[in-house]
């Protein structure tokens, strides 16, 4: 009796003629998830079947497929050959103890002799009479036993269906730059986009030494942990301290916040063109703070040459975007206290509604190409994975 795991995907079938595509690109991102694990993965029809690994090592993988985008539900299940005794011998090992159930069984060999009204009637008889402990409940059981008889002589005998990521695979939504912050917001930003397929860079920037290594060390941890559902993740990371100090130095205090984003946003489209990424991605939300008004987010995006900037969280509250960090994991690491560049040189009163032409003046004292050019000398690149 041989354990497989089944991985059912979701959207995927909505896309007729690109049908092959998505699911070539899912099951590339099925393999990269269960690197370094011995398996193989085979596509029968609708659905993906992972066999030939380490049986102690079944939870391990389905944990890890249940992150990879476009996977709906998994299910360990027990592969036998479709005769009655084998797909007993497996109905016992995945069969509750106690309270109820049903058995639900598909029957998509016709040839098989039992239908699927027969079969489930046979094996819940069986199973109710080996344990006095089950009582059927064909409405709402506790528990159900999902016998599905393969066209090819095979039965899949499981008793559990394990929720997925969902969305849609990563790669085939196009490539963007992820402005990575250490705060709460950008990861699942980026978690969000993600998940409707969208292939990510992350970009963080940083004010060493007016702000520390842990800082960069924590959102090396963010973007690692984002990793596991963006199929890997290229961070780069770059210093803004020489961008922050002739601001600093030459701009009134109050546009710090408002020039240094239009900064960052020049740098990550530079970074992006070079690497063929297509948009920028962020984790603002409308009026959250004194920099994310809307004269706010059209003062950062107004310097962007092509890019345009995806903001998949500007409509939820902050509630919600923690509720999603805690749940895929990166909210522990968000709360650590640290130093975000944009608290260097905060100013008492930041600009609310900055106006376009009153920051382009301001930022006429710089010499922008050149600040922008020793920001991509300083830029280092990692990958996580
Ligand atoms: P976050 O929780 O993502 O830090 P926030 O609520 O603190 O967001 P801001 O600090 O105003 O908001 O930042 C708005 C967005 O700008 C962030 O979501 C992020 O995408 C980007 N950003 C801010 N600081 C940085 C940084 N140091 N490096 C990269 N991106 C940044
Ligand atoms: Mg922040």
């Amino acid at each position: 009796m041989e354990k497989v795991i089944i991985v059912r995907y979701c959207e995927i079938h909505l896309k007729g003629n690109n049908r092959g595509y998505f699911e070539k690109v899912f099951q590339e991102n099925l393999e990269r998830a269960l690197r370094g694990i011995r398996h193989e993965i085979r596509r029968p029809s609708g659905r993906y079947i992972v066999e030939n690994f380490d049986e102690s090592r079944a939870d391990e993988i389905v944990a890890r497929l249940s992150k990879v985008f476009g996977t709906h539900t998994l299910s360990v299940a027990y592969k036998v050959s479709a005769d009655m005794d084998s797909i007993w011998s497996a109905v016992l090992a995945v069969a509750p103890q106690d309270g109820t159930f049903k058995v639900q069984t598909n029957r998509a060999d016709k040839k098989f002799p039992l239908d699927s009204m027969q079969m489930n009637a046979e094996i819940g008889g069986r199973l109710l009479s080996a344990n006095p402990r089950l009582k059927v409940d064909v409405h709402d059981p506790q528990h159900v036993v999902y016998i599905d008889i393969r066209e090819n002589g095979t039965a899949l005998v499981f008793g559990a269906y394990v929720k997925g990521a969902g969305g849609m695979p990563v790669g085939t939504a196009g490539r963007g730059m992820l402005l990575l912050s250490g705060g709460i917001d950008s990861p699942v930003a980026g978690y969000m986009i993600a998940k409707r397929g969208m292939q990510l860079e992350a970009i963080h920037f940083h004010s060493y030494p007016y702000t520390n290594l842990q800082a960069r060390e924590k959102v090396e941890e963010l973007a690692r942990i984002l990793s596991e559902y963006t199929c890997g993740l290229t961070l780069h990371v770059v210093s803004v301290t020489h961008i922050q100090e002739e601001i600093h130095r030459l701009c009134p205090a109050e546009m710090m916040i408002t020039l240094l984003r239009r900064f960052m946003m020049r740098i990550a489209e530079r970074i992006g063109k070079k690497t063929g990424a297509q948009c920028i991605v962020t984790g603002e939300s409308l009026g959250q703070v004194a920099s994310q008004t809307i004269e706010g987010i059209t003062s950062s995006e107004s310097v962007l040459e092509r890019f345009p900037v995806l903001r998949p969280l500007i409509g939820f509250d902050k509630t919600e975007i923690i509720e999603i960090s805690r749940r895929i994991g990166t909210y522990e690491t968000s709360i650590l206290p640290y130093e975000d560049c944009c608290t260097v040189f905060l100013p008492k009163h930041p600009l609310i509604r900055p106006d376009l032409a009153e920051v382009e003046r301001a930022e006429n004292k710089l010499d922008i190409e050149k600040l922008v050019g020793a920001a991509l000398d300083s830029a280092e690149t990692l990958r996580l994975s």
